[in-house]
């Protein structure tokens, strides 16, 4: 896809950018500094890992700040809404 602004961030500015090491630092996309998939917990499809004490560790994983990043979280989403709906 191509990078617009409604798909594509990049704050150099940021003292933690790139959060994650990446192949390319011309190519990190911030526009998901926070992943909306962190709440999926182990159905988010991404490179994760859980610490001792239980809590969802996403340091190595770069996915929503590569190329196609976007696509990926935006495909997912829907199952973020289903754990927002009424019960
Ligand atoms: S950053 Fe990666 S591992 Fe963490 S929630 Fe998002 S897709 Fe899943």
């Amino acid at each position: 896809m191509e990078k617009s602004g409604w798909n594509y961030a990049q704050n150099r500015e940021c003292p933690y950018f790139p959060c994650h090491k990446v192949a390319d630092g011309e190519e990190f996309n911030c526009f998901f500094c926070f992943c909306p998939l962190y709440a999926l917990g182990e159905i988010c499809g991404g490179k994760f890992c859980y610490t001792e004490s239980g809590i969802k560790d996403c340091s190595n994983c770069p996915l929503p700040h590569l190329s196609g990043g976007y696509e990926f979280v935006m495909k997912k989403l829907p199952s973020v809404t289903e754990l927002a709906r009424k019960k």
